[in-house]
């Protein structure tokens, strides 16, 4: 029988990463995987897998890809919306599968521009992902998160503040698609571009990632294009030259936050292993189309990178790079240390920037009426979680 694994090729073991935040909460063991028990989640299998699990039950093979079809291009949630399949097919399928749609527990800011959702998963962590429209464009945006927690250990991220519990499986990676873009329907909505970049390392999840990445944009199921997805990373080096080479033609984004290796390894523990100078390497060496750029996100924090020289470093630092600016306005929190920038800093960052022929763009805090910064809706559910 075929079962889902939750990180089939692994880049980095999270543990190995510096920073206070790598060890998992003794209250969150990161053995706490889903159990599955033996069947099979319908959710984690490619078209080829799910033909071999179709011809194990001696079902003609055109079946597999109307099965395939309702899990992924439908995004049904139970066998029995399967409607051209046999019922002797979805009795067999029932007593050896399942589809594993995640729980939807909380939904915040249904009228604001950033919505949180928070699903719960079958051990009872919860996750999050964020909604996020732009109403001049008319789009919306999804937010996705790889991780249960994060390793990294970044000290302005609530997410980085509760340490790492456990990779996500490809199944609850997906379910967070299908699942929002199902509540979406039926408010007559849809997404427009993913990003992973909710909880999370992603690129110290690649396996599952890279499944993810490849099930969203088969063309004979969710058929998403690679670009409307884009991966961000903190920066993590190596896994940014391994998802280049497994060539998923999606987009990347990195965090860089920083314009000198001491600030950066203060806010950012991993610039330790990953300094600025090597980190910009990889993203030069990034396997890209002509016409598609790197994005940079750079989250200003009032009195740590944001003054005048910072902008003028970032201008030398990314002149060789072919990439874009995304400067964020930091979201306060009572537990974090860090303050957001006034507007003429903001100002001053973006005329450097701009003079310098580099596209540059902010991102405001819709969301802090939602607690919209990193991790702070699952930051809510933990304690129930964990109990
Ligand atoms: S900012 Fe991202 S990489 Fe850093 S701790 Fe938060 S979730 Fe992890």
């Amino acid at each position: 029988m075929l079962e889902e694994t939750s990180d089939p090729s692994p880049v980095l073991d999270p543990d190995a990463l510096a920073g206070p935040s790598a060890e998992p909460r003794a209250d969150r063991p990161d053995e706490a995987v889903p159990n599955s028990g033996d069947l099979t989640v319908l959710r984690a299998l490619d078209l080829g897998q799910m033909q071999e699990l179709v011809a194990e039950g001696g079902f003609p093979a055109y079946r597999a890809k109307q099965l395939y079809g309702w899990v992924f291009g439908k995004g049904v949630e139970s066998l029995d919306e399967m409607k051209n399949l046999p019922r002797s097919m979805r009795d067999w399928l029932g007593a050896r599968s399942r589809i594993a749609p995640l729980e939807m527990i909380e939904a915040k800011g249904e009228e604001n521009a950033t919505r949180k959702i928070a699903w719960r998963l079958d051990d009872g962590s919860v996750i999050e992902s964020v909604l996020m429209r732009d109403e001049g464009k008319g789009r919306t945006g999804l937010c996705i998160s790889s991780q249960v927690g994060c390793a990294v250990g970044c000290t302005f991220c609530l997410t980085g503040f509760g340490g790492f519990v456990r990779h996500c499986t490809v199944a609850e990676i997906i379910g967070q698609v299908l699942g929002v873009r199902r509540h979406l329907l039926a408010l007559g909505e849809r997404i427009h571009s993913f990003v992973f970049m909710g909880m999370g390392e992603p690129m110290l999840n690649l396996g599952a990632v890279i499944a993810s990445i490849r099930l969203m944009t088969d063309t004979e199921g969710m058929a998403i294009s690679p670009r409307r997805i884009t991966v961000s990373t903190a920066g993590v080096v190596q896994g940014i030259e391994e998802f280049g080479r497994a060539a998923t033609g999606v987009n990347l984004a990195v965090s860089l936050n920083a314009t000198t290796d001491d600030v950066r390894t203060s806010i950012m523990p991993l610039n330790s292993r990953w300094p600025i100078a090597r980190l910009l390497k990889a993203c030069r060496d990034f396997p890209m189309a002509t016409r598609r750029r790197i994005t940079v996100e750079y989250v200003l924090m009032r009195g740590i990178n944001d003054s005048e020289q910072d902008a003028r470093r970032l201008v030398r630092l990314l002149a060789p790079l072919r990439c874009k600016v995304n400067l964020i306005m930091f979201n306060p929190h009572e537990e974090l240390d860090f303050q957001p920038v006034e507007e003429s800093t903001l100002d001053l960052f973006m005329k450097i920037l701009s003079g310098a022929h580099l596209t540059a763009s902010v991102r405001w805090s819709k969301g802090r009426e939602i607690e919209a910064a990193c991790g702070q809706l699952a930051a809510h559910h933990f304690g129930a979680a964990s109990a």
